[in-house]
């Protein structure tokens, strides 16, 4: 498996560096720009926020692409903060936005994916905050920093604070069908959630139960129209896993996807119907033995594509070609 995810790493920074592949390169380099997101906090609950980019509420339900989402929670003996982001400048805002509500020490710190928009600023944290991440992002990142630097540069441009990363390892893990719970007091319990793959396979949720408030992560971008990015490899797990923490939560949780506006449970359906049609339509295309070109032509579902710039990226470089090769793979098993 981690020979596979290296080995995307590196095809997908060729065909970055390779101007003939201009189909699979993002319309928008970067895609989106950290020296230019102002991040701001929402008030969730008590000493609970969410922190978003302040594009995010206009701009989401547009279509465009908005920055890392996260948030943080206030407990009895410190804070906890989900996502440390991309660059020293929006780890900065985050530590301002803590600061403006509290002066209680950042104890603990969350990055529910491996890539960089997640977790590159966790070497900026104070010395004694304890890291908390999925096992394999962790190992991901020790083996593999590097070729992470350069993918997210490909993705985000250089001279976005990228390049200055460097690696911290975590402090907690939590395996593949492991949970976390953490009390942090006055009745903020949060849970960890490794599920196993959604987007990649360091994903982590996090989820308050008592509140009902959570943090998706990657594997649930935004609304409508934004599309999942399943760019790591995979779709057969992450469509069966999107599905299972979809049914799990509940009808009034509110939600904080990936990359958009706060949203609930109706917000996110989005992606369970677009990876359920196209799971569906390329087993059909499977069945009737197209191949992944013809596939291509005959799944272009256009009634899922309602505006999110980076639509026909991802759906004809990743999301598709990822659906075909699991469910051609399964039919020859
Ligand atoms: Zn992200």
């Amino acid at each position: 498996m981690k020979t596979q995810r290296i080995s995307i790493v590196a095809a997908f920074l060729l065909l970055l560096c390779s101007l003939g592949a201009s189909a699979q390169t993002p319309p928008q380099i970067p895609i989106w720009d950290a020296n230019k997101v102002e991040l701001k906090s929402q008030k969730l609950g008590d000493g609970i926020y969410a922190i978003l980019p302040t594009t995010a509420e206009k701009e989401t339900t547009q279509g465009i692409p908005q920055a890392t989402t996260g948030g943080f929670i206030v407990g009895s003996k410190g804070v906890l903060l989900i996502e440390v982001m991309l660059s020293k400048r929006l780890y900065d805002q985050e530590v301002a936005l803590i600061r403006s509500v509290t002066d209680k020490p950042i104890i603990y710190a969350v990055n529910t994916s491996d890539h960089g928009d997640h977790c590159f600023s966790n070497y900026l944290l104070p010395a004694s905050t304890l890291i908390i991440q999925n096992e394999f992002a962790k190992e991901n990142l020790a083996k593999n920093y590097e070729g992470i630097k350069q993918f997210m540069v490909g993705l985000f441009g250089a001279g976005r604070g990228i390049e200055s990363s460097v690696y911290r390892p975590a402090d907690i893990i939590i395996p593949k069908n492991n949970n976390l719970k953490l009390d942090m007091g006055d009745g903020k319990v949060v849970e960890f959630l490794n599920v196993g793959t959604a987007q990649s396979p360091a994903d982590l949720f996090v989820w308050m139960p008592n509140q009902k408030i959570f943090w998706a992560g990657n594997p649930f971008i935004a609304e409508s129209p934004a599309i999942p990015w399943l760019f790591d490899g995979y779709f057969l797990e992450p469509a069966n896993n999107l599905k299972k923490v979809y049914d799990f939560l509940p009808a009034d949780a509110v939600i904080i996807p990936g990359h958009g506006r706060v949203t609930n449970k109706a917000g996110i359906k989005y992606t369970i119907d677009y990876v359920s049609a196209l799971k569906q339509q390329v087993e059909a295309a499977v069945a009737k033995g197209l191949t992944l070109e013809q596939t291509k032509a005959a799944v272009k579902m256009d009634e899922f594509n309602k505006g999110y710039v980076l639509f026909n990226w991802l759906h004809f470089n990743f999301n598709l070609p990822n659906a075909y090769k699991d469910i051609s793979d399964n039919k020859k098993k």
